[in-house]
């Protein structure tokens, strides 16, 4: 039989991601027509209709390619990020193709307990994280390039959880929070936010990623090996 504590927690997690205000998707129009005479057919989005891939197949997969259940917003093709400059040229997620299918597990996973991934950032080219080193040469908070981290090889995430309607859940922090408290280790949160740092992590772990010390939302890859790319993405 549950404890009264477990199933108020599960309660506190589902609350936790459906209370979020999400600023970036549109309103409704609110007055739509009573019958549609449109007989044009409906353009799909270009960016949904899937083109040949234009990138090196044997070394990269783009993830909505595998699932497209999988929200993608790369925080470094915003402005929404700690240098507040938009850094890819567009919102386009690639991991090394081991990683990639992995991932789509994750979601799976994830979503028979009726939540998802929302992916922050994915591969980060050479050339960005030497832009992003210009920008801020402190080891701390950028991976010098010439070391290169797990995103410049293609084999580390950035993310989040959603709820079943694509909420982000609150994890305690934002996205790139530096301090003690985006640390998985740091216990002085509510039950609600460290039951879903748990679910992330204990999920992520099970598939062959690793966690680091300080960040909730960064996992990487152990299970292969890959160089650090320049390959920069285009867009359309
Ligand atoms: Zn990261």
């Amino acid at each position: 039989m549950y404890k009264f504590s477990t199933i108020l927690s599960l309660v506190l997690m589902i609350i936790s991601c459906t209370n979020k205000k999400v600023p970036d998707i549109a309103p409704l129009a609110q007055s739509a027509p009573a019958v549609r005479t449109v007989t044009t057919p409906q353009k799909i989005p270009e960016e949904k209709v899937k083109v040949s891939p234009d990138y090196d197949t044997t070394q990269w997969t783009e993830l909505y390619r595998l699932d497209s259940s999988i929200i993608i917003l790369m925080k470094y093709a915003t402005t929404d990020n700690f240098v507040k400059e938009k850094m890819y040229p567009c919102s386009r997620c690639f991991l090394r193709p081991e990683v990639a299918q992995q991932i789509v597990k994750i979601q799976k996973e994830l979503q028979e307990k009726g939540y998802g991934l929302k992916m922050l950032d994915c591969f980060r080219p050479k050339p960005i994280q030497q832009q992003l080193w210009d920008k801020v040469p402190d080891a701390r908070y950028v991976t010098p390039p010439k070391k290169g981290s797990m995103h410049n090889r293609g084999l580390a995430v950035d993310l989040t959880l959603v709820d079943s309607n694509g909420h982000e859940c609150n994890m305690g922090t934002p996205y790139d929070y530096f301090g003690e408290k985006a640390y998985p280790a740091y216990a002085n949160l509510p039950d609600s936010v460290l039951s879903l740092r748990k679910l992330l992590s204990s999920t992520m772990t099970r598939h062959g990623f690793k966690a680091i010390r300080t960040e909730w939302w960064h996992f990487y890859y152990s299970g292969t090996s890959y160089p650090i790319s320049s390959m920069v993405w285009a867009c359309k």
